[in-house]
C-alpha cells in the first residue's frame, strides 16, 4: 500500500508525475529510446528544456527582464554562487537570518564581500519571522529564505523594500503567486516542491549581472548558463524532465493561485488539529506559520514515541521533526493530497482522545 508521505525532502510528487517519469525512463513518448539514453542536444530533449523554461514564466508571470535557468549543485551552491556573481568587494549583502539555511547562505556570502545580518530570529530558536528592522539603502540585495523548511516558518508577505531581493524558495516555489519583478534572484532546489534532487531552478534578473570585477569560473557564472540556455554542459536531463511534468501538473490544476488555495485549506486542517488538541503544540505564532511544513511537538515527552508509533501503524511516513528541532513536522507540499491530510488529522484527534 502506498504510504502517506509527509517527508520534508526529497518529498512527495504527484502520482501521475511519477508514472509518466517512470515510463519516459524506458521509452520517451514512444520514440523507442529512453530519456536517459538520448543526446541532450537532440530535438526531443531541446523541446523538454524549452517547455521547462517557458512554463515557470507563464505560471509566475515572470517579466522579460528575468531568465529561467536549471543549474546543478543544489540550493546549497546558490548560497555562494549568488554572492560570487552579485556581491562586490566594496558592496553590501543584507541578510535576514530565519534558520539554518539562511545561516549557511550568510556564511558562504562572507567569502565574497561585506555582509550585514539585518534581522534574526535565532534568539527564539527561529520560531518566528522577524519584523520591524531597517534595511541599509546601499545594500546590493536583501537575501531572504521565504520558507524555513526545518523550523516551519514562512514569510506570509515579503519585506517592503526597493532593494532587489535574493530569495531561497527551495521549499515553497510554485506554492503561491509572486511579484517576480521584486527579486534579483529566486532559487529553489527541486527536491522539495518541484522534482527530484539534482537540479536547482534559478530565476534571475539579467541586470544584476556583470557588476563585480572578480574572475568567476565559467560553470559558476550565471551569464554562461543564460547565454547557453541551461545547456552549456550536459544538464541533469532526468530531474529537468520531472520538473517539467510537475509544472504541467500545476498548470493543469489551474496554476499557482489555485494551488495556493488548496495549500491553504490543507494547512488550515493540520494547524486546527494541532491547536484543538492540548496534547500537541505548534511553537510558531499563527501569522508566521508555514503553509508547507507544519512543525509541532507533544506537550508530554512520553507521548512523542507513542505518536510516532501510531503514525507508522497508519502508513504515515516522514513525519519526524528535523534532528535540530525534534518533535514532528508534517510537510504538506503542493502534491500532498487532501486524503493524506485527512488521515493525519484523524490520527491526531484519535491519539489525543486516547491519551488526553
Ligand atoms: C533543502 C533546502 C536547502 C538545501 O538544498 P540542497 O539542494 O540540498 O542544497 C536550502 N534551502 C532550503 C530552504 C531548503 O529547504
Amino acid at each position: 500500500m502506498k504510504k502517506h508521505n509527509f517527508s520534508a525532502g526529497p518529498a512527495i510528487l504527484p502520482a501521475e508525475v511519477l508514472t509518466q517519469a517512470a515510463s519516459a525512463v524506458t521509452d520517451l513518448d514512444g520514440i523507442g529510446l529512453s530519456l536517459l539514453e538520448i543526446s541532450h542536444r537532440s530535438p526531443e530533449f531541446k523541446a523538454i528544456l524549452e517547455e521547462a523554461t517557458a512554463l515557470p514564466k507563464e505560471l509566475l508571470h515572470i517579466p522579460e527582464t528575468h531568465e529561467v535557468l536549471y543549474l546543478p549543485g543544489g540550493a546549497s551552491s546558490q548560497f555562494f554562487m549568488a554572492a560570487m556573481n552579485l556581491l562586490a568587494e566594496d558592496g553590501l549583502g543584507a541578510y535576514i537570518d530565519t534558520g539554518s539555511w539562511s545561516a549557511k547562505a550568510i556564511k558562504e556570502a562572507k567569502a565574497f564581500g561585506p555582509v550585514e545580518v539585518v534581522a534574526s530570529s535565532k534568539d527564539k530558536n527561529y520560531t518566528y519571522i522577524p519584523k520591524g528592522y531597517q534595511i541599509p539603502q546601499d545594500a546590493t540585495y536583501l537575501h531572504v529564505t521565504s520558507n524555513n523548511t526545518i523550523f516551519g516558518t514562512q514569510f506570509s508577505a515579503f519585506p517592503e523594500t526597493n532593494i532587489p531581493m535574493v530569495a531561497d524558495m527551495s521549499s515553497d516555489i510554485f506554492s503561491r503567486p509572486l511579484d517576480v519583478s521584486r527579486f534579483g534572484i529566486i532559487y529553489a532546489g527541486a527536491q522539495k516542491n518541484l522534482g527530484p534532487a539534482g537540479t536547482t531552478l534559478v530565476i534571475i534578473h539579467k541586470d544584476m549581472l556583470g557588476k563585480v570585477k572578480r574572475a568567476i569560473p565559467t560553470m559558476l557564472n550565471y551569464q554562461t548558463h543564460i547565454d547557453k540556455g541551461s545547456a552549456f554542459n550536459t544538464p541533469p536531463v532526468f530531474p529537468i524532465y520531472v520538473c517539467l511534468l510537475t509544472l504541467r501538473w500545476i498548470a493543469h490544476h489551474g496554476g499557482v493561485s489555485e494551488i495556493q488555495k488548496s495549500n491553504a485549506s490543507k494547512a488550515t486542517k493540520v494547524y486546527e488539529a494541532i491547536d484543538r488538541n492540548p496534547l500537541f503544540r505548534c511553537p510558531v505564532p499563527k501569522e508566521d506559520r508555514s503553509q508547507m511544513n507544519a512543525v509541532f511537538v507533544t506537550q508530554n515527552s512520553e507521548h512523542e514515541s507513542l505518536f510516532l508509533e501510531k503514525c507508522k501503524a497508519n502508513n504515515i511516513s516522514g513525519i519526524k521533526g528535523h534532528r535540530s528541532v525534534g518533535g514532528f513536522r508534517a510537510s504538506i507540499y503542493n502534491a500532498m493530497p487532501m486524503e493524506s491530510i485527512d488521515v493525519l488529522v484523524e490520527v491526531m484527534d484519535d491519539f489525543a482522545n486516547k491519551h488526553g
